[in-house]
């Protein structure tokens, strides 16, 4: 029996012992830790073999805020058992969001793209523990969250509680963006959570019974069975080709009186759908949804929503305002900053911003050990023309207040590192490394002679910052910074001892880590009547049935376990079969 095994058992066959709080520095089996007793009846009820003994060791603590995709993703992928985790997020599971147009129509079920986040951090070797709570606010100088259950009614005063943190890792996701268009608030649905795709798929199924009773006027109908989806993203037109597969394929052949009067109409401000697509796929998109009847409506910007009538502007033609009667809208334009992470921004001196900003390396500016990623955080890319100075110095070993073409090369890689935007724009200018920019500074001079001051390499790198874009808010963008950095919280250690990322500019030394760099594998865009646009990297694009196939074996291969895996091919079998049941459940 270790001595661990040994205090358990003293204290828990000795009821007396177990009320007084004890502290035993012990050494071995638990890890080097100390170990404080707390009240064992407690424990007895959850687990019969040893009372319970709260671990006060030496672990850090990392407390996770959201259990989307960047936390997740994060939690999957810590490994090193020297953590200690505590997790917290209102929502106990994660949600595939590509699915969740899927499930405002019932083609694909709710419980199918959920899965407990309990089961996902089940680790052997990492202590995970899970709250189901929100963040209420974040103190950085006592390094302490406080939060609130999401059990408030039950808790008689106990629902508030604050945690303190080693490392805090927000990933809060951000929130629906109504650009306070009055009226949105109160009468719209979102589709940003599970619960919203549920309420979606219950008020389309409300819209067809109302619409089929026998007391109201065809004017009337008219009216309740006018959809309305306004955003021409990628959510806001998946959704508008669900629906209209949902109502020609399933929901015409139990109401077939309700045909000539459903009408759905996509209300996009600018020019065209699909703006960070290629524009073939715009094209092929806005040309599909003509054939099928979807009434797409771009340049047309919602000003005021009642409960009955949606006001649009028109952005041409003098900005004539229209009204149109409508009986369920979803509203879809973007993301907008979570209150409790504009109060933090505040708190830190980050304002004018619309996420979280980090450096490359996912820490927030600003702040000592807090990290945020997914779509609550940006990373603000150090610009080339801020550091120039410090770069010149780190280069001009010699101190001969030029730069030789030598000098250069052997700083290369890590300002390259550094400095991503300087690759792509060598890769724009056809140019294969940094000398090139330094010779084509010069003219003709021969490479070896070439030697710049410090005015002539700014003017060499005048143009590089324009290159920078800031990354997408995608569920591949969050999932790859939570990837990103519970590796280097996993090697924490051993980068301390050998660093391996670039050299400091500002300062000495090499950084801890290599920046995160995002990798773009492709986007999809389903646009109903099994039929998908997909733009690949390369820019690459595929359209058709075939992309539909493609999408179907990608979105099965990225669920995270195999049980909503099968849920999920299930479901679409199950559609193809039998269609998608339009009971209101
Ligand atoms: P989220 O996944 O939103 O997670 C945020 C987490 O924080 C949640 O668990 C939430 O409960 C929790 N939280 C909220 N408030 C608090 C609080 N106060 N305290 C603690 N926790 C809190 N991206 C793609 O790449 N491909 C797609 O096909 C795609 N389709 C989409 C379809 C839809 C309908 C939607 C809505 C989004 C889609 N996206 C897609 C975008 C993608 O879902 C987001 O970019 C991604 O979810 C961002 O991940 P995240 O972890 O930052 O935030
Ligand atoms: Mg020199």
């Amino acid at each position: 029996m270790t001595i661990y095994e040994k205090v358990c058992k003293t204290f828990y066959n000795n009821p007396s012992l177990s009320k007084i709080l004890v502290v035993v520095a012990v050494s071995g089996g638990a890890g080097g830790g100390l170990l404080a007793y707390s009240d064992s009846k407690s424990y007895q009820a959850e687990n019969d073999v040893f009372p319970q003994l709260e671990v006060v060791n030496k672990k850090k603590k990392v407390v996770v805020l959201g259990t989307g995709w960047a936390g997740t993703s994060f939690l999957k992928n810590l490994k090193n058992p020297s953590y200690d985790v505590h997790v917290i997020s209102p929502r106990n599971y994660f949600a595939f969001t590509p699915l969740l147009p899927s499930v405002t129509c019932g083609t694909v079920e709710a419980r199918s793209i959920c899965e407990p986040i309990r089961k996902l951090v089940n680790k052997k070797d990492l202590s995970v523990s899970y709250w189901e709570a929100e963040c209420l606010s974040i103190d950085p100088e006592r390094k302490k969250v406080t939060c609130r259950s999401t059990q408030n009614a039950d808790l008689n005063g106990k629902a508030e509680f604050s945690v303190d943190y080693d490392y805090l890792v927000i990933a809060m996701g951000a929130r629906s963006n109504t650009f306070n268009t009055p009226g949105v608030e109160e009468n719209a649905h979102f589709l940003k959570e599970v619960e919203d795709a549920q309420k979606i798929r219950q008020s389309i199924i409300d819209c067809f019974e109302k619409a089929a009773l026998p007391t109201l006027s065809e004017e009337e109908k008219k009216r309740i069975l006018h959809f309305v989806v306004v955003g021409g993203g990628p959510t806001g037109v998946e959704f508008a080709a669900e629906l209209h597969d949902f109502v020609n394929e399933d929901l015409v052949k139990l109401y077939p009186k309700a045909k000539e009067f459903v009408k759905i109409t996509l209300l996009e401000a600018t020019d065209h759908i699909l703006n960070m697509f290629d524009k073939r796929i715009t094209a092929f998109a806005e040309d599909k949804f003509h054939r099928d009847g979807i009434n797409l409506q771009t340049g047309s910007m919602v000003v005021k929503v009642t409960d009955k009538d949606i006001s649009t502007k028109a952005l041409k033609n003098g900005g004539v305002i229209s009204s149109m009667p409508y009986g369920m809208l979803v509203w879809s334009t973007g993301i907008g900053t979570r209150p409790v992470i504009m109060n933090f921004m505040k708190q830190i001196g980050q304002t004018n911003r619309r996420a979280l900003g980090t450096d490359e390396w996912l820490r927030v500016e600003g702040t000592g050990e807090i990290y945020a990623l997914g779509d609550c955080a940006t990373i603000i890319q150090r610009k080339v023309l801020e550091d120039i100075a410090d770069i010149f110095k780190k280069a001009d070993k010699d101190n001969s207040g030029t730069l030789t073409v030598k000098e250069m090369q052997d700083v290369v890689d890590d300002i390259l590192e550094r400095y991503p935007q300087i690759e792509l724009y060598l890769k724009n200018r056809h140019m294969k490394s940094i000398t090139d920019l330094m010779t084509d500074a010069k003219g003709d001079a021969k490479k070896e002679a070439v030697e710049l001051n410090i005015e002539e390499l700014r003017a060499a790198f005048s143009q590089v910052d324009s290159q920078m874009k800031n990354l997408p808010a995608t569920a591949q963008v969050a999932a790859q910074q939570g990837t990103y950095l519970a590796d280097c919280f996993n090697r924490m250690e051993e980068c301390e001892k050998n660093p391996e990322g670039p050299i400091r500019i500002r300062g000495e030394g090499r950084h801890r880590f290599k920046p995160f760099r995002y990798k773009h594998f492709g986007q999809f865009a389903p646009l109903g009547g099994e039929q998908a646009a997909a733009q690949l990297p390369g820019d690459w694009v595929s359209i058709g049935h075939s992309t539909q196939w493609l999408w179907y074996s990608v979105y099965a291969s990225k669920q995270v376990s195999w049980r909503t895996r099968a849920l999920v091919v299930g479901d679409w079998s199950r559609r193809f079969i039998f269609g998608r049941d339009s009971s209101r459940i």
